[in-house]
């Protein structure tokens, strides 16, 4: 959707300026690293300590966040969702209890147009919680989040999100939390037996995103089944993908990219996490 530059202007002078905000993309990966300390989860606390200065808000567009129809949850204090099954106790009791944010909540819904509504129907899933864990472990910074209509196709994402871009002017801090590779059912066998070697495929897909981040071939993020095989074992389902084209969509071509953490453990999962910016740090 194209907004007309009156409503825009409209629309964001309701919110407080803000420095401009780098956009980030996290492999968020199994639960569990919420209470880990292990490689990707000290890339996530360095990249939070790379802030020169903190965000104003933090969007985050998660995997864990399907609905029929298009969604943003706005409520005051978003509940921390413990949204699996089957983990230890202690995942159960962690808590992140950062304030919501209803202003920039509202503010995004009318960017996005009038296909989105706001909710008070949903807290922080664990696509989020878990890794703002580390990035940002003191809570205080305002979270809320956008939700993936399941409907839609692949290629719809990339142009919607492009209307979030203001945002990053504002300080806001856009996260997209998903996989590159996510194929839990090839992975589990090789999970069950602590064997992290990567499939074939899952690498060969995942150096294909990187090489597409690399080329700023944004919008080629979305046609990724012309990839044959790799792709298609690699994306057995879009729910963990279409967060990728949320930060790809906001990006600049000349911005920086810097790929935080690169992994791909027990066999098709890619941590894949990477950093977009004006300037590099
Ligand atoms: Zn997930």
């Amino acid at each position: 959707m194209d907004i007309n530059p009156q409503d825009l202007q409209r629309i964001l002078s309701q919110l407080p300026p803000g420095p401009r905000m780098p956009a980030i993309f996290v492999g968020h990966g199994s639960p569990t690293n919420a209470l880990e300390d292990n490689p990707f989860t000290r890339s996530l606390a360095q990249m939070g300590r790379d802030f020169k200065e903190p965000p104003q808000a933090i969007l985050v567009i998660s995997a864990h966040w399907l609905t029929a129809g298009i969604f943003v949850q706005e409520g005051q204090r978003p509940e921390t969702l413990h949204d699996f099954g089957g983990f230890p106790e202690e995942l159960y009791r962690v808590q992140y209890p950062a304030p919501g944010a209803p202003e920039y909540a509202r503010a995004t819904a009318a960017l996005l147009g009038t296909e989105t509504a706001t909710t008070t129907q949903w807290g922080l899933d664990h696509g989020a919680w878990s890794v703002l864990r580390h990035i940002f472990p003191e809570a205080r910074i305002p979270v809320y989040q956008l939700s993936i209509d399941w409907a839609r196709k692949i290629d719809f994402h990339y142009d919607f999100a492009r209307a979030l871009k203001p945002l990053r002017d504002r300080g806001v801090l856009i996260l997209g939390s998903g996989n590159v590779v996510h194929n839990l059912r090839r992975s589990m066998p090789r999970f069950m037996e602590g064997d992290p070697r990567p499939f074939d495929w899952a690498v060969e897909f995942d150096a294909w995103i990187k090489d597409r981040l690399e080329q700023r071939d944004f919008a080629g993020l979305s046609r990724f089944d012309g990839v044959g095989q790799a792709a298609l074992l690699s994306v057995p389902s879009p729910d963990h993908y279409v967060p990728l084209l949320y930060t790809a969509a906001v990006a600049e071509p000349g911005e920086t990219i810097t790929h935080i953490h690169e992994e791909v453990c027990y066999g098709g999962i890619s941590m894949r996490t990477f950093r977009v910016e004006a300037n590099g740090r």
